[in-house]
């Protein structure tokens, strides 16, 4: 399935390539994987996939993967025109919204079709005991008058607001390590990439006697488990809300955003 990674260039002859529609993915999330695996094998598509760069050992992906930042929107734009993109589908996380912002005004810019493929919020619940905040550093200002004991599952690169929170404990979890010298809350740190099972998330929390989670409100399955044990250990969750997206065409199901990359590519 994996045609090469790390490599703008593709292998198809000039010939075939002057026929193909090129589509960028801008990725970095299991549905942008799931999507490019599908796109990869209709004929004559060209799949780029484009990573931050975040994670050291990013999970496998399909197509042709290019990782790191574009240098804002005009890099993105200049990127666009040069590799002479057709289409763009930004697949990225809902917190991510920075590049979801510049890929909007780079595609208005350069008059391509664009689409935003994003998980719908997860709904509170019967027996949820949820905070709603508006961000990271509202989490942090306000969980000294609640807890004592918190699981921090907003991933590596926000952790600083707590660092000084010196009567809390801490439970953090990361795919990767924070990067040295940024300041860390004290308790300990896990490193795992989910899906994460029910069972494994109560077993987690009972062990640590956690009586917060703070959580991104990412939506998906993959890390929704920790919210229904939360639920159903009478758990709080601190959960903080999505920024505002840009205007633009979006859908919840990589399904959906195939529908969407087919009607397309009828038109090409
Ligand atoms: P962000 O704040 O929206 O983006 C910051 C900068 O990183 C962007 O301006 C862009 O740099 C670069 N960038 C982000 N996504 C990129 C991509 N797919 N390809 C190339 N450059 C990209 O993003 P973030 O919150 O740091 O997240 C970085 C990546 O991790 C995203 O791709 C996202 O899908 C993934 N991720 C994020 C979270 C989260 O909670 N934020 C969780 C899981 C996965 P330039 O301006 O130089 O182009």
């Amino acid at each position: 399935m994996k045609r090469t990674t790390k490599d703008t260039k593709d292998t198809k002859d000039t010939k075939e390539e002057e026929k193909e529609v090129s589509l960028l993915i801008l990725g970095g999330t299991g549905d942008a994987s799931e999507l490019a695996a599908i796109a990869y094998t209709i004929p004559n598509l060209k799949v780029k996939v484009s990573l931050a760069g975040r994670t050291s050992q990013p999970g496998e992906v399909p197509g042709i993967v290019r990782i790191g930042g574009f240098g804002g929107i005009d890099g993105l734009i200049n990127y666009l025109r040069t590799e002479q993109i057709d289409l763009l589908i930004d697949a990225t996380h809902p917190f991510a919204s920075q590049i979801s912002w510049n890929a909007a005004a780079a595609v208005k810019e350069v008059g391509i079709p664009s689409l935003m493929l994003i998980r719908p919020a997860w709904e509170k619940n019967k027996g949820d005991n949820w905070i709603e905040v508006e961000s990271v550093e509202t989490a942090a200002n306000i969980l000294p008058s609640l807890s004592k004991r918190v699981f921090l599952t907003i991933g590596r690169q926000q952790l600083a607001p707590f660092a000084n929170l010196d009567n809390i404990w801490f439970l953090m979890r990361a795919i990767d390590p924070p990067s040295p010298g940024i300041p860390l809350p004290s308790g300990k740190l896990i490193l795992a990439r989910g899906p994460f099972s029910l069972q494994d998330e109560k077993k987690l929390l009972l062990e640590y006697e956690i009586d917060t989670i703070v959580s991104k409100n990412s939506g998906g399955g993959a890390t929704y488990a920790k919210i229904i044990a939360a639920r159903e250990l009478g758990i709080k969750v601190v959960m903080v809300q999505r920024a505002v997206m840009p205007e633009g065409e979006k859908t919840a199901c990589v399904e959906d955003a195939m529908a969407w990359l087919v009607s397309k590519l009828g038109v090409y």
